[in-house]
């Protein structure tokens, strides 16, 4: 018995001694100060040019075809600003109905791998009856900010690109690797008619990139608590995403005599129990990489928490499930979103019907959804259906030892040079994952600069870019393109 107390003293100071060691040993290393090279960008024009684009209200509704005319009007507007870029690239239109952008910016080494950029042209709709402080398609200049809807999402990073390209093209350059703008139109639904077509198009052509850049995470400040600087993550990995209907049929009937279970009844049972059967959590991947990269940088306790993962994990899991934001990076959500029933109060439904939302972690899957979705339920009054209209699995995690993120990491120093840098989990779905038929590292990542309150302008009210990461934001294309077209192969 007393050799037994005293082994496991032996092994709590010994895990202790383990736990300091990582901690303390874990130093801030000094951020990497390198130079950028010059380009000259004029941000006032770029800035006219947003707010032109902005004007355009390229609107994606959930049902209707897209507004063709109006991405017509874009792309004349893009043509007549961006002449050299239209003068040296090929551009085509793409997708389904033409209504995308594909321009080919041909490489100087033909054995050297592409790159791919992306970005949408469509916007969301803005909500009715809310006021903003500037009209959301006016395209106004205020305050230091560019306004409108898409002006975070995801114009800006159309005109930074393109921005990019033409004052890369106005000093002469000659990119070694071929490079790929793909433009899509229909993000904000699904983009099956744009990304997905282009995808296929980029495939039936042998392309194989280096790397894939949508749109993202960004560079956020007061996000990660305790950080000391802001920190910029980039997406090496996306969720998945899966709707599933629960369908509840009963013979319906006057509501002056209910049976003891209605249709509402065994619907409402149904999502209260799959409330309560959260799929379970889990450290692991880009978020884990994310605490990991980011843990040298913590304040003290944090930092041995952080750099003691092995051991603390499940208390940070647990942490970070209690607040919305924190919990998708360690979870498949469950989000219960659509509900029909009666459409009559005195009336009983004859069918009950909800949709519930996951976004997959990865690791996870969309059987393995369906399965916990029936397993839960439990009922088999209740049928459970897996809408085909937006399956996705959970993406691949993307390399961050490849050529491709090295690019971008060295871009963001150059550009953002007092930001930290880490991999992070995107929990939305962007365009790219249509790309993943290209087998590419894929990264998701936008230049801008935003604060906790920021990211609720984002499909929000309100949207906005500051002058100053427009800017920033075109220099760091330009310096991805020159970083990838310099890395060895
Ligand atoms: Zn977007």
């Amino acid at each position: 018995m007393k050799r037994f107390g005293l082994a496991t003293v032996a092994l709590l100071l010994a895990v202790i001694a383990v736990v300091v060691v990582r901690g303390t040993r874990a130093a801030p290393p000094a951020l990497p100060a390198e130079k950028l090279a010059p380009l000259a960008v004029d941000a006032a024009a770029a800035a006219e040019h947003l707010a032109a684009l902005l004007r355009f209200e390229t609107v994606s509704k959930q049902d209707g075809a897209p507004d063709l005319a109006t991405f017509d009007r874009l792309r004349g507007m893009l043509e007549a600003t961006y002449a050299k870029l239209h003068a040296a690239l090929v551009h085509e239109r793409a997708g389904e109905d033409g209504g995308s952008l594909l321009y080919t910016w041909k490489g100087s080494d033909p054995t050297a791998k592409p790159l791919l950029f992306m970005a949408h042209l469509d916007v969301v709709p803005v909500e009715p009856g809310i006021a903003w402080t500037e009209p959301p398609f006016a395209g106004k200049i205020a305050g230091g900010f560019v306004w409108g809807r898409g002006a975070l999402d995801d114009k800006s990073s159309v005109i930074g690109l393109c921005e990019a390209v033409e004052a890369l093209l106005a000093t002469g350059y000659a990119p070694r690797r071929t490079i790929y703008l793909a433009f899509g139109h229909d993000e904000e639904v699904g983009g099956r008619r744009g990304a997905s077509r282009m995808a296929a198009l980029l495939e039936s052509r042998g392309v194989k990139p280096e790397l894939v850049l949508d749109e993202g995470l960004f560079i956020v400040h007061g996000v990660l608590e305790g950080a000391p600087a802001p920190v910029a993550m980039i997406g090496i990995a996306e969720k998945g995403y899966a709707s599933v209907e629960l369908l509840v049929e009963s013979a319906g009937g006057h509501s002056s005599m209910p049976p003891p279970e209605t249709a509402v009844g065994i619907l409402a049972g149904a999502l209260s129990r799959l409330e309560h059967a959260q799929m379970p959590t889990r450290l692991a991947g880009a978020p884990r990489q994310l605490f990991e990269t980011v843990a040298p940088f913590m304040p003290a306790w944090k930092r041995l928490v952080l750099t003691n993962l092995w051991l603390f994990s499940p208390m940070v899991q647990r942490s970070l499930a209690g607040k919305p934001t924190t919990n998708a990076l360690v979870r498949t959500t469950t989000a219960p979103t659509i509900l029909e029933g009666s459409v009559k109060d005195n009336v009983l439904a004859t069918r009950a019907r909800a949709v519930v939302n996951f976004r997959i972690l990865p690791g996870d899957s969309v059987a393995g959804v369906v399965a916990h979705v029936n397993a839960a339920v439990n009922d088999n009054r209740v049928r459970v259906t897996l809408l085909q209209t937006t399956v996705s699995e959970p993406s691949p995690q993307a390399s961050t030892e490849s050529a491709g993120y090295s690019s971008i990491v060295q871009a963001i120093h150059q550009t953002f040079p007092d930001v930290l840098v880490a991999p992070g989990l995107m929990v939305a779905a962007t365009d790219s994952r249509h790309m993943r038929v290209l087998g590419a590292d894929t990264y998701r990542f936008a230049p801008h600069v935003l604060a906790a309150e920021d990211l609720k302008r984002i499909h929000g009210t309100d949207e906005r870019i500051a002058l100053t990461d427009l800017e920033q934001g075109i220099r760091f294309y330009a310096q991805v393109i020159r970083n990838a077209d310099a890395a060895t192969r």
